[in-house]
């Protein structure tokens, strides 16, 4: 792919709903392929947290961006060998592009409540009444999606996997130094509990020794009654995150206490970090098979599309694929006819293998919430 602005003949409009990463993925992709692009974004900023996602390296982060890695980006980003990013890094190196293109809009504090499409165009509709048309409508609005429901009405909803992910991001400086600082991500299990545990570059992306980070994440089946309590779930649907603020201290304090007898020093001290400074967060963790991936001028792309459980470490590589693949399927126009055509492509291409990747999560989630219950 070439830089952004100097590509092929406009060839037509998308709206996008949706730019956290598969949204901005697929806007580059996009503008690209000769459409430009309008992003609408529900909030304003996005909130730094202990998520990171693995193999996320160098080459591929040029290849979505068509942009190679600057002086500039190597201290704002960090080190291109961190085998783990921070998902905030990716975020800012994937804005940081879009950005620079002409030809995409992004709109910030924009809810969109409803989508739709007749033969001619397609449409969001805000939450303050206001209209975007576009010859296109791309819902990457995650996996509570606003779009799914009129792509795939008959089932809306990513299911509960029945557990949760605790994760945490501890300063280096907060870790005592007789322990050997990790070069790659652990993956442990210890009495049928899973931890992953990841080195990540410092909060100003550079890997200095002293100033870097730990990330962790922990599977639990055992604390789904405080998830429906605390109305994270709801019957088998996830509604949102459980916040550092609103986890129960004695729930903090058996956390810690599990992880005294489960876990290594180094992941015990980081989690004990943690949970002192009341900076945990609870995943509860959702997955969604998809039947359908388009409907008319309507097209899901990432967690929109699919929610595989992390534990598959997928979800962020199949989001870029869809970005691509639509792309492409679509290159050759969206303004007439053969933009349903171009859709149906991407479909073909992409429903068996996004399938194929949540049901292969879904057996671990079988087994390790089935042990719990
Ligand atoms: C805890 C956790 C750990 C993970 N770890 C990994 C990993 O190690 N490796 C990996 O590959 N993947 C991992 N994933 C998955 C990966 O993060 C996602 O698949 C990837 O980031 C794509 O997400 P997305 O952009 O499709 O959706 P999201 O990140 O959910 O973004 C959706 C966006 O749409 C916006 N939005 C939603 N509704 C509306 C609306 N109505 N109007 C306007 N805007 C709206 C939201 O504000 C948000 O910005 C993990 C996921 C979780 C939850």
């Amino acid at each position: 792919m070439g830089p952004a602005g100097d590509g092929p003949e406009r060839r037509g409009s998308a709206v996008i709903v949706g730019a956290s990463l598969s949204g901005l993925m697929t806007a580059l992709a996009l503008s690209r392929a000769g459409v430009d692009v309008t992003m609408l974004e529900r909030v304003d900023s996005f909130p730094r947290t202990g998520a990171s996602l693995g193999s996320v390296h160098e080459g591929l982060l040029e290849r979505i961006t068509g942009r190679k890695r600057s002086d500039q980006d190597a201290t704002a980003y960090g080190p291109s060998s961190a085998p783990v990013q921070t998902w905030t890094a990716v975020h800012r190196r994937l804005r940081a592009a879009v950005d620079a293109d002409p030809h995409i809009e992004l709109r910030h504090s924009t809810f969109v409540e409803s989508v739709g499409h007749d033969t001619h165009a397609a449409w969001a509709t805000t939450a303050d009444g206001e209209v975007f048309r576009g010859d296109v409508l791309i819902g990457a609005d995650g996996h509570r999606s606003v779009v799914r429901r009129s792509v795939s009405p008959d089932k809306p909803d990513a299911t509960f996997a029945g557990y949760v992910l605790w994760i945490g991001l501890t300063d280096e400086s907060a870790i005592p130094s007789r322990h050997r600082w990790p070069l790659d991500m652990d993956i442990l299990s210890n009495r049928g509990s899973y931890l992953f545990g990841y080195p990540l570059p410092g909060r100003d992306g550079a890997a200095v020794p002293g100033t870097r980070q730990l990330g962790w994440g922990w599977f639990d089946a055992s604390r789904n009654e405080l998830l429906r309590t605390t109305g994270c779930v709801v019957g088998d649907v996830v509604h949102h995150s459980l916040a550092s603020a609103d986890i129960p201290e004695t729930t903090l304090r058996q956390l810690a206490a599990e992880a005294g007898e489960l876990w290594p020093a180094l992941w015990r001290d980081a989690i004990f970090d943690c949970v002192d400074r009341h900076a945990v967060i609870g995943t509860p963790i959702a997955e969604y098979v998809p039947d359908r991936l388009v409907n008319g001028r309507l097209a899901l792309v990432g967690d929109a599309a699919h929610v595989p459980t992390p534990m598959t470490g997928s979800g962020f590589g199949a989001s870029l694929d869809d970005a691509e693949a639509i792309a492409a399927s679509i290159a050759a126009g969206v303004r007439g006819s053969e933009v349903a055509q171009g859709l149906r492509t991407y479909e073909n291409k992409r429903l068996g293998v996004v399938q194929a990747m949540v049901r292969s999560g879904q057996q671990f989630s079988r087994a390790f919430a089935g042990q719990a219950a």
